[in-house]
């Protein structure tokens, strides 16, 4: 029988949840409209469903009014950003996830030794721009953003420069490793953490796709295009040799190509609702006569804390 595998875990990661319910309860206890710098989670069906409850999206703060209640996104912003905020006096709640605020600990950090900063990341991203932005250069400290192995090998400092590392949370965990080996290389004196900053989350969701890629003729991705994680997924899929698509929602999908595959593999980005693979997941079962089966368990059991504000 044809079937259809669910990558566990998938979806959701503590961080959005705890995003999505900060915008939420901002709702029911201030009354729309709620302003949210920068789209809180990157997914469009998660973006439009709080904007029909009342929520505008903004890009930067002057377009709120000195009355208004602004959220910053999970992704986290620069201090310039948060200082803005605090010199307006306006009510704002922080949704950046702890996981990507240890990193801006840690650049606060190295800034105040007065290292220089390595931050492996892709330029444009809003958790790039926010952690760019923690940097402080009153201590004789520097940052430099790293995308890619060619600008590990090309960054033109000191052999014996004090530095410290950080990562983006989203990234390809084996990309990173590489570009990770050619800075130690390069730099003795490089201090990072442990492993790397990459989240639970994207861990966890890359290993589950890596197995599911092996199971099935093809993957879908459920997630949007300007997702990190969900395209890191994609692309994990393509390189374990399975043909991928990202997508939002059924929509989306180009039925017609699936009719050739006994298997289908569905995964879904950290900011992806669940109630969207499982109706896609139910329409291609009626529609091909697929059978569900789950690969992997979800154990994961992470929760952050809300604002004390909104608990
Ligand atoms: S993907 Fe990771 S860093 Fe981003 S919100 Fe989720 S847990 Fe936090």
């Amino acid at each position: 029988m044809k079937k259809i595998i669910l990558a566990n875990p998938r979806g959701f990661c503590a961080g959005v949840d705890r995003a999505i319910d900060i915008v939420e309860k901002a709702l029911i206890k201030f009354g729309s409209p709620i302003y949210v710098r920068h789209e809180v989670v990157h997914n469009k069906l998660v973006v439009q469903n709080l904007q029909s409850k009342g929520v505008i999206f903004i890009n930067e703060l002057d377009e709120v009014p000195n009355d208004g209640v602004v959220i910053f996104s999970a992704h986290g912003v620069s201090n310039k950003v948060e200082n803005a905020a605090k010199t307006r006096k306006l009510r704002y709640f922080d949704a950046t996830c702890p996981l990507v605020s240890k990193v801006h600990h840690q650049v606060e950090r190295y800034s105040k030794l007065g290292k220089k900063v390595l931050l492996i990341g892709h330029k444009g991203h809003p958790e790039v721009e926010g952690t760019m932005g923690r940097h402080n250069p009153n201590f004789g400290s520097e940052i430099y953003l790293i995308q890619d192995q060619d600008e590990a090998r090309e960054l033109n400092i000191p052999r014996n420069s004090e530095i410290g590392l950080v990562t983006q949370t989203t990234l390809s965990l084996d990309d990173t490793r590489e570009i990770i080996e050619i800075l130690k290389q390069k730099f003795p004196k490089l201090e990072m953490p442990r492993n790397d900053d990459i989240c639970y989350a994207t861990q966890n969701r890359q290993d589950a796709v890596k197995q599911l890629a092996l199971e099935v003729d093809f993957v879908i991705v459920i997630g949007s295009k300007n997702s990190s994680n969900s395209n890191r997924l994609k692309e994990l899929a393509e390189r374990c040799g399975t043909p991928a698509i990202l997508v939002d929602e059924f929509k989306d999908i180009d039925l017609k190509k699936l009719e050739v595959f006994n298997s289908i593999g569905l995964t879904a980005g950290a900011s992806a609702p669940e109630a969207t693979v499982q109706e896609i997941a139910k329409n291609l079962a009626e529609l091909f006569n697929f059978d569900i089966k789950n690969l992997g368990q979800n154990k994961e059991n992470i929760f952050f804390k809300l604002p004390p504000e909104l608990r």
